[in-house]
């Protein structure tokens, strides 16, 4: 149980981040939450995870692709709650295009997001796990952190540099009993794949349907997507005494995708 620990779980107003929050909240741990979303909607869920499971839940509206941000999300946290032992990098857009018609700011963006956040939160997050002597870091990588799909340049270097960051850092923390994994799903249905549909239709000249079949499942042998509330029972596994000797690992929970 994660009794008086603290997670910040980064891009949590949304999908993967939202179950992940939920479910060590459920474990018993105080929460961050953190991302961009309807104000109202935002409190109703903060709100909703102190009633639900007793826990102390704050908000930060933190951009993290702003290193002075994250730098202060992390603080924010280690103020409110007196420590930050979990912390899940999961923030992360998506952004569809040939290479050469990719706009430089959406590369900067996703690099930015889905590489660089990790790293300035890690940053700030490890001298204080190391101080206590336990830290939990869980990175959301992908599918895209081990095999490419095209069109997708910014976010596949993004997700295959964040796998090679968690390795980095789990070797460095070892002796510190932090472990650092990363999870990669394969398509998790969530706003952020919904939203990247009617781009490959218009890049693929295809249905929603045939992106559905002929693309998105398409990878997935299963032909389901994964839940986020599989991905989020993963998070918690991490977080526990079995798996304090996992750490540098790319758990793949992808419906048998990256086996073929
Ligand atoms: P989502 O769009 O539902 O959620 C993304 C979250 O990130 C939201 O809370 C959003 O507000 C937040 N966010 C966006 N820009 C931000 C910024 N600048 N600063 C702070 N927060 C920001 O997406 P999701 O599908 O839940 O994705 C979560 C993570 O999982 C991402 O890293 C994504 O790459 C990864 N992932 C998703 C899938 C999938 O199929 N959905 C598969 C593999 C990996």
């Amino acid at each position: 149980t994660l009794t008086s620990k603290t997670a910040i779980v980064t891009g949590s107003t949304s999908g993967i981040g939202l179950a992940v929050a939920r479910s060590l909240a459920r474990e018993g741990a105080n929460v961050v939450l953190n991302g961009f979303g309807k104000p109202e909607e935002i409190e109703r869920e903060r709100a909703g995870i102190e009633a639900e499971f007793g826990v102390g839940a704050a908000y930060s509206p933190a951009d993290l692709t702003r290193p002075d941000e994250i730098a202060g999300l992390i603080a924010m946290g280690q103020e409110r709650f007196g420590s930050v032992d979990v912390l899940v990098n999961n923030a992360g857009v998506q952004f569809v295009s040939p290479i050469e018609e990719f706009p430089p700011e959406k590369w900067e963006q996703i690099i930015a997001l889905n590489l660089s956040a990790a790293f300035y939160a890690m940053r700030a997050a490890i001298p204080g796990m190391k101080e206590r002597g336990w830290g939990r870091i869980i990175n959301t990588a992908s599918a895209h952190s081990l095999v490419a799909s095209p069109f997708k340049s910014a976010y596949v270097a993004a997700k295959h540099g964040i796998a090679g960051l968690t390795k980095s850092a789990a070797l460095e923390l070892a002796p510190h009993g932090i472990t650092v994994n990363c999870i990669s799903p394969g398509y998790v249905w969530t706003p952020l794949v919904e939203s990247q549909i009617p781009d490959t239709m218009k890049a693929r000249s295809m249905t929603k349907e045939q992106v559905i079949e002929e693309v998105l499942l398409k990878a997935q042998p299963t032909k389901e997507f994964v839940t986020v509330d599989q991905v989020a029972a993963l998070a918690v596994f991490l977080c526990s005494d079995a798996a304090s000797q996992m750490t540098g690992a790319n758990l793949s929970m992808d419906g048998g995708w990256t086996a073929q």
